[in-house]
């Protein structure tokens, strides 16, 4: 998943401009980084394992005047992370930044050491900087070498590299890792996306599966897998560089969810007033499945909830990762609906790539404008979250949610399903969803009480049925990821089949009882964890409160809503409530360990 970024420029300040850049790409991976630069007569390396801000002391020691970088930010997946497997690698003549896994690194690996080659890292990184030495060594033609290195590599890269002999100058390429170019005033930049340049620039190309590119201060030349110069245009970023700040909040996650009050009613907004995606004709298909993974699978399971519940439409959530063993059931009358706020993952990028083999229409929900996934898809149901930079997604979530409701909303209006007085009763719901986030959020005393009760506890359980039981598996998946707090999402139904046996005296169980038509049988399960000694935070919406103190010690009161939208309502609690404790428990919450945000590894 890792960052990497090079700049080459007229100035002197490479590893600065570098280093900043870096910094805004961390959320890609931060168990180690390095950054190689020109010193005038060779490439100096210098590694740090842990975050960026431990490369950035190490390098106040250092003479750093340099006019060409390449940096990285590493999230391991060959070799633990160490200053020895951090990038960048150098074997001969070449060293480079690497973000992706080269698959088939120990058959290459064996066939240089034949060839002479020795290694010092566990890295398939390490592995492909030889292989690009040994190519090079063959051709002495550095494009020609890239493109020869590239043909033997099986799996996912992109690479920023620098030959010894021509130290101020940065080839690039990529597959199925992401990689853009960056123009500025005094140099240029290639870097994973345009996060890391904005505050240099906000003209950028993108670079094609298969591309190869030489940067150079003044000039930047693209060229095809044949090496022919191709012509590019260059693009303008709309996202700029204040929207990577914290803006005054403690952290980006708490300011991400504060800015979910807006986001959502962006996407209500346009649905009414300007839809991209009204065309899109349900009655053309006779299933469909939502591939995702993490969070987007949560969103997925609310849209399937909602398209099949009101859209009447057959619908399948798969994971990405195990969505090629349904093969046979992909056929050209299905839709299939990918969710990436990256638009980069792995996965779901390889998923979508089969159902298209197999004629499936396949539309995408995508934050990040212009990335892989969107430019692949059939149609890009774009969410305009703009960026998200903690791990942890929340507007990110939230942003795909509504997009299902507008997308479930859609098809009963299609299919006739829509009576006069629901269609008023949701449109009135969506229109009016700023107001009532704002009153989930401002109720953050209670999350914190809720979060007081329950942050020393190592067990903890989501219970709900229906809608709700989706809501519990993202509200257990943001405790976990932020607090490391082990949680389960259990359908309130299923509890009493075997996980039961773990509810102890204490142990805190947040119940979510939202649906009308389901609230008695939820109202059971949890007396049931209560009767077992449980300590009972209840989620409901304010026409539910009556006599709860029965079988509630806390209760979250909610406005009330229709389906379409009290997911999101229900989602922003359990998100500040994760918050807040996993602040109580001291975890870095924008930076949770082992986890990186876009997953650009299958
Ligand atoms: N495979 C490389 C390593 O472990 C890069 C990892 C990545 O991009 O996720 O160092």
């Amino acid at each position: 998943m890792c960052g990497i970024i090079g700049y080459t420029t007229r100035k002197n300040n490479s590893v600065e401009v570098a280093l900043s850049g870096l910094k805004n790409l961390e959320y890609r991976g931060y168990d180690s980084s390095g950054i190689a630069f020109f010193d005038g007569e060779k490439m100096d390396i210098i590694k740090s394992k842990g975050k960026i801000s431990n490369l950035d002391d190490k390098l106040s020691n250092f003479n750093t005047n340099s006019c060409c970088a390449i940096a990285h930010t590493r999230w391991a997946t060959h070799g633990e992370p160490n200053e020895t497997n951090a990038h960048p690698h150098q074997v001969g003549k070449v060293t480079l930044v690497h973000n992706g896994i080269i698959e088939n690194y120990s058959v290459l690996k064996d066939e240089l050491l034949k060839n002479g080659y020795t290694f010092k890292s566990e890295t398939d990184t390490e592995v492909a900087a030889a292989y690009l030495d040994y190519c090079y060594s063959k051709t002495q033609d550095k494009l020609q070498a890239l493109v020869d290195a590239c043909k033997a590599f099986r799996g996912s890269y992109a690479f920023d590299v620098v030959y010894e002999d021509e130290p101020t100058t940065i080839y690039a390429t990529r597959k199925d890792s992401p990689l853009v170019i960056g123009y500025s005033h005094d140099g240029n930049f290639a870097a994973s996306d345009i996060s890391a340049i904005l505050n240099y620039t906000n003209k950028y190309s993108l670079i094609e599966e298969g591309e190869f590119v030489k940067v150079t201060k003044d000039i930047v030349t693209f060229y095809n897998k044949d090496l022919h110069e191709i012509e590019k245009k260059s693009e303008t970023a709309t996202w700029d560089a204040a929207q990577y700040q914290k803006n005054g909040y403690e952290h980006f996650m708490l300011k991400e969810i504060y800015e979910q009050p807006k986001a959502i009613s962006d996407i209500f907004n346009r649905y009414y007033t300007n839809c991209s995606y009204k065309d899109l004709d349900f009655s053309k298909f006779d299933k469909i499945h939502i591939v995702a993974c993490g969070s987007a699978m949560h969103a997925s399971l609310v849209g399937k909830y909602l398209l099949q519940t009101y859209g009447k439409i057959p619908v399948m959530v798969e994971i990405a990762s195990e969505y090629r063993y349904s093969e046979e059931l992909i056929t050209p009358s299905t839709l299939l609906i990918v969710v990436s706020q990256s638009g980069e993952t792995a996965d779901t990028l390889a998923a979508l790539r089969l159902a298209k083999e197999k004629g499936a229409y396949v539309v995408g929900i995508v934050n990040a404008v212009g990335s892989t996934i969107a430019r692949e898809v059939d149609k890009c149901i774009y969410t305009y979250a703009g960026p998200e930079i903690a791990v942890a997604t929340t507007k990110g979530y939230t942003s795909q949610v509504a997009v299902f409701s507008t997308l479930a909303l859609m098809a009963m209006e299609q299919k006739g399903l829509l009576d006069k007085n629901i269609e008023k009763l949701i449109k009135n719901d969506m229109l009016n969803i700023e107001e009532k986030i704002n009153s989930v959020i401002s109720n953050r005393e209670k999350y914190l009480e809720i979060a007081n009760q329950i942050y020393k506890h190592n067990d903890l359980f989501f219970i709900g049925r229906g809608i709700d039981s989706t809501v519990c598996m993202e509200g257990s998946l943001k405790l976990k990821e932020i607090s490391y707090m082990h949680s389960e999402s259990y359908s309130a139904g299923e509890l009493k089949h075997g996980t039961i046996s773990l509810i102890d005296k204490g142990t805190p169980v947040i119940s979510i009882a939202t649906d009308e038509k389901l609230f008695e049988k939820t109202v059971s399960n949890i007396k049931e964890t209560k009767a077992r000694g449980s300590f009972s935070i209840f989620v409901t919406t304010e026409n539910h409160i009556d006599n709860c103190d029965e079988f509630a010690d806390e209760v979250i009161i909610l406005p009330k809503a229709t389906d379409f939208t009290e997911p999101i309502l229900t989602v922003i609690a359990l998100q500040l409530v994760a918050y807040e404790t996993a602040k109580l428990r001291g975890c870095d919450i924008d930076k949770p360990r082992n986890l990186a945000k876009s997953v650009t590894v299958e």
